[in-house]
């Protein structure tokens, strides 16, 4: 063999073999780690594609655990982690020792007024337009300090760090009810809400957990109050906020449960005594707890969006009720009670011309009264709906007068034909001096502008003489009667004759029929 070496030596030869295996099998080895090395370096260039988008699609799924999609505000979840990590860290600085005062925090709970008529009439994307302008204006409003959040339909929430005291959030929260004011612009449409914020600062109102509950229950008061403002939150807010939520559960089922039922209460004619008309007052008889004042569950039905349809069922069950009575021979004008948020919606025109129509009822026979605080805090809504419903014959009345703050140019433009004092003055009139002045002009005021003047809350003889002397031309009050249901006022009219009105007969409510052909 040829390559063998001369001098044979099978050891040279086994080393020589075992070094050559050996270095084919380093080269081997080295050939196989390089293609190992390349495919590491590939595994981890993939690995790092898939780390990034993992990456990603955690940043995504926290981005929905967080932010709310519509606004791409944060969410409650955020907002509530958010509250929490400020809230500890006061605490922390309240105990570093240093003796500086605590760092406060304020919880501002903003909710719009009137939303769910828009949403429900213009559709949901108008709905969707309106949050989403709502969200741009409240963060542009708010500090740059500040979490804006979106917790609910027409909810959102403000957190404020290190605030020196109530007075800074009152400042931020008159902002934000002044943004939500001006109109929006939604598809070329002018859309008018406006927004009610509950202000609650920690600790002054409570602990931390507390903050947003608390914000929630002022809110509401500044929803009762007529809304467009704002209110700090103060311990009585927070009573019955659980008996509220029950209540508007419980207000859902009594339409179908026929628990709803109108009473109705005399307008008496202040020189002949005869009954002008009756105005509808709405009442829930419920199961459990007996009769709920309609100035318990009428600011749920309005807050909790469930006005218009109770509204609608007031609307249709007064048009029914002068239908049976004018079977009956009786021609009676029926008031009946309007809140803004029904203003608000473009449907209430309508659904009181099919009621009219669907009951054979004549407009001039149905009569509307607004609160002046509704009308004021609304005034291009009322002033739609007001001029819709005078166009189909409807007359229309200013309710509460006196409580709100209407200028005479604003009254003038209203096509109203009564107004009615508000029964805090009446209530007054014998004792203050200032309340009968009032009551002087306002009549003074109303007969100018051609309307005619009804005084609501007459409960003594004192008081009717005093309205009657100043020129009031309508009473109404427990003094003449109260309240009552459609029969017991038909009996009440055949049969009661109210003191000193010689002239009172009940049949003058025949001769109605003539009155309002006005
Ligand atoms: P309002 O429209 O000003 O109705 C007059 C309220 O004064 C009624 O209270 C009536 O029972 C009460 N009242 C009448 N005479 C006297 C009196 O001599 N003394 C005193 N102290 N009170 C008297 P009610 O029925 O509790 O209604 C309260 C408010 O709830 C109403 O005030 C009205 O704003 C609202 N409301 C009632 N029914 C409806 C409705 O169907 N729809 C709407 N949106 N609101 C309604
Ligand atoms: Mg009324
Ligand atoms: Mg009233």
């Amino acid at each position: 063999m040829a390559f063998l070496p001369s001098s044979y030596n099978p050891w040279v030869v086994t080393t020589s073999l075992l070094i050559a295996s050996f270095a084919s099998y380093v080269a081997l080895d080295l050939a196989k780690h390089a293609r190992m090395q390349r495919r590491t370096a590939l595994l981890a260039g993939a690995l790092e594609a898939a780390n990034a988008q993992l990456h990603s699609v955690n940043e995504e799924l926290k981005q929905q655990a967080f932010l709310d999609p519509l606004t791409g505000l944060p969410n409650r979840a955020l907002f509530e982690d958010r509250l929490m990590h400020a809230a500890a860290r006061s605490e922390r600085a309240a105990r570093d020792g240093t003796g500086r005062s605590i760092d406060k925090l304020a919880v501002l709970f903003i909710d719009l007024d009137g939303f769910k008529p828009v949403n429900d009439s213009l559709g949901h994307s108008a709905g969707d337009q309106v949050l989403k302008q709502a969200a741009d204006r409240l963060c542009q409003a708010a500090r740059k300090s500040d979490t804006v959040a979106r917790i609910g339909g027409d909810e959102f929430v403000l957190l404020m760090e290190d605030v020196a005291g109530a007075e800074d959030c009152e400042v931020v929260a008159r902002r934000l009810v002044e943004a939500l004011a001006t109109p929006f612009d939604i598809a070329g449409r002018q859309v008018e809400i406006s927004g009610s914020v509950g202000v609650a600062v920690y600790p002054d109102h409570g602990l931390a957990d507390k903050l947003v509950s608390h914000a929630d229950a002022a809110m509401y008061a500044a929803k009762r109050a007529g809304g467009n403002t704002h209110k700090l939150f103060a311990s009585h807010m927070d009573a019955g906020a659980f008996e509220q939520l029950s209540l508007q559960n419980e207000l859902r089922h009594a339409v179908e449960g026929g628990q709803l039922q109108l009473h109705y209460q005399p307008k008496v004619c202040g020189k002949t005594g005869h009954i002008r008309g009756v105005e509808a007052l709405l009442r829930w008889r419920h199961p459990e707890r007996g009769m709920v004042s309609p100035a318990i569950f009428i600011p749920i039905a309005e807050r909790f969006g469930m006005i218009t349809g109770l509204g609608d069922w007031v609307i249709d069950e007064a048009c029914r009720q002068m239908q049976a009575w004018a079977d009956d021979g009786v021609r009676m004008r029926v008031a009946i009670n309007l809140s803004v948020h029904q203003l608000r919606g473009e449907q209430v025109v309508r659904r009181i011309e099919e009621a009219l129509a669907r009951h054979h009822v004549q407009p001039s026979q149905l009569l509307c009264e607004i609160t002046e605080s509704a009308s004021m805090e609304d005034i291009r809504a009322t002033q739609r709906a007001f001029d819709g419903l005078a166009r189909l014959g409807v007359y229309l009345s200013i309710d509460d007068f006196g409580t709100g703050y209407s200028s005479l140019s604003y009254l003038r433009q209203l096509p109203a034909q009564q107004l009615k004092i508000d029964r805090s003055f009446v209530g007054d009139i014998e004792a203050s001096d200032d309340a009968r002045a009032i009551v002087d002009a306002v009549i003074h005021l109303a007969h100018s502008l051609g309307l005619t003047v009804v005084a609501e809350g007459v409960e003594t003889a004192g008081q009717r003489d005093i309205l009657l002397a100043l020129g009031c031309d309508e009473l109404q009050g427990y003094y003449f009667a109260k309240p009552m249901p459609a029969d017991a006022l038909m009996a009440w009219m055949h049969g009661h004759k109210p003191q000193d009105a010689p002239e009172f007969s009940p049949s003058v409510v025949l001769a109605l029929a003539d009155e309002l052909q006005i």
